[in-house]
């Protein structure tokens, strides 16, 4: 469920069957998300808000309307220029080095650059087509290299380095840039 507020913007109301209480957060797009057991009306949900408004205000870091809608516009471009892009390069850089994984996925978390899982699918941050290209193929590489190596040991970063002679850079320079959006 989604309430308009005239302050917040669009607050986002997630039902939670385990939750006793509301709660309040911010979600990655910079709006305030209410969780609030399931029997809470749409009443009590703007009841509960409104009462609270001075705590949220103070202390959670809600981006205003025009912010939110500009992220969500952001965020729907990148996906776009990582769609046409992403699967590709990760298809280029296992058919050069001889890896085979199961999938491909897209995602936008705040915090990694990729992953990989034991399922042999590989997860990359849209927020990589911010980055300069060495980097993004850095990151891609070593999401390859974990499909023999589920860890950092020394024989990952062995095969990392037979692939990519500048990863430590390429590792060093990445703590710059933040996977967010
Ligand atoms: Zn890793």
């Amino acid at each position: 469920m989604i309430i308009q507020d005239k302050e917040f913007g669009e607050v986002i109301v997630r039902k939670n069957s385990l939750s006793r209480s509301i709660k309040f957060s911010v979600s990655t797009s910079g709006r305030l998300s209410m969780s609030v057991p399931t029997y809470t009306s749409e009443f009590l949900a703007k009841r509960f808000l409104n009462s609270n408004r001075d705590i949220i205000r103070d202390k959670l870091p809600i981006k205003d309307p025009t912010e939110q809608r500009a992220r969500d516009y952001q965020k729907k471009m990148l996906m776009k220029k990582a769609k046409e892009y992403l699967p590709y390069r990760l298809e280029y850089f296992a058919k050069l080095y001889g890896y085979s994984y199961s999938k491909c996925r897209l995602s936008h978390a705040n915090t990694r650059w990729g992953s990989c899982s034991s399922n042999k699918t590989i997860s990359l941050n849209i927020g990589l087509m911010k980055l300069p290209e060495v980097l993004r193929d850095y990151v891609i590489i070593h999401e390859l290299a974990h499909l023999n190596h589920m860890d950092h040991s020394r024989a990952f970063w062995q095969e990392v380095g037979s692939h990519d002679k500048n990863y430590k850079v390429h590792e060093k320079k990445l703590k710059f840039f933040n996977p967010g959006l």
